[in-house]
């Protein structure tokens, strides 16, 4: 099989997938965005999805993504998502191929991508805010990132305190073992609390391949999909 015929073929399994979850949740399926994530696949790929209609990506390695991001070649724009772990040195390149970003856990981050965004704006780079989500951390597991829940107001105020940011929501990715239910639940929990201060960051990016259903049920409205629609990655 080509690959055009295997991702149009796994592309309709996933959105039957999350229609079918949507249905089951009482939800409209046009409030749940699917976001194919790309990394480990080639630029091929994404210009494959783009021509089954997907416009929106998501990368979790800076470099492996800019990289892409300059080799695609399609005429309408692409939405950039990064989702992984960001270091500091490289946000003024998040800043120039990133429409939104998934994986925001400290006030140092945001500084960075504050002043980066602000040089990306001065030069021409882009013309709209940078959108963050921030990334929690539902295990206190330093190593995995995220900002634990008692540091979610604070680190939100310094977001939407800084010019060219947009707070946009949170997103979380289950602890290894843990029981997802119990963990989407927690992270609509600290959702429903930040919306009471942040009435606009209503995106909540949870669910991937294994747990996209359970995910849809306690209110993701963007699930993060790349097993399921690329196949298996080489190393994760
Ligand atoms: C790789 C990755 C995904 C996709 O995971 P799958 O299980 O392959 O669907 C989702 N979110 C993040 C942050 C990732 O790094």
């Amino acid at each position: 099989m080509t690959r055009e015929l295997e991702l149009a073929a796994s592309l309709d399994r996933t959105r039957e997938r999350l229609a079918a979850a949507c249905r089951a949740a009482g939800r409209d399926p046009a409030d749940v965005m699917l976001l194919p994530v790309t990394k480990f696949f080639p630029a091929s790929d994404v210009e494959i999805l783009y021509r089954l209609g997907c416009r929106d990506f998501g990368e979790s390695r800076e470099q492996e993504a800019s990289a892409k991001v300059e080799q695609i070649d399609v005429p309408d724009p692409i939405r950039w998502h990064m989702i992984g772990r960001l270091q500091r040195n490289k946000a003024r390149s998040v800043a120039h191929w990133a429409y939104a970003i998934h994986s925001v856990d400290s006030a140092r981050l945001v500084a960075a991508l504050g002043t980066a965004v602000e040089r990306e704006f001065d030069e021409g780079g882009r013309r709209d805010p940078l959108r963050v989500l921030l990334q929690v951390s539902l295990d206190a597991d330093p190593d995995r990132g995220g900002v634990l829940p008692d540091d979610i107001p604070a680190l939100a105020e310094t977001v939407s305190g800084t010019a060219h940011l947009e707070l946009r929501g949170l997103m979380a990715i289950p602890p290894l073992g843990a029981d997802p239910a119990a963990s989407f639940e927690r992270l609509a929990q600290l959702h429903t609390e930040l919306l009471r201060a942040h009435p606009a960051a209503t995106e909540l990016s949870a669910g991937m391949s294994g747990d996209l259903e359970i995910a849809v049920e306690y209110g993701s409205t963007c699930v993060r999909v790349g097993t399921a629609l690329l196949g298996t990655r080489p190393i994760n």
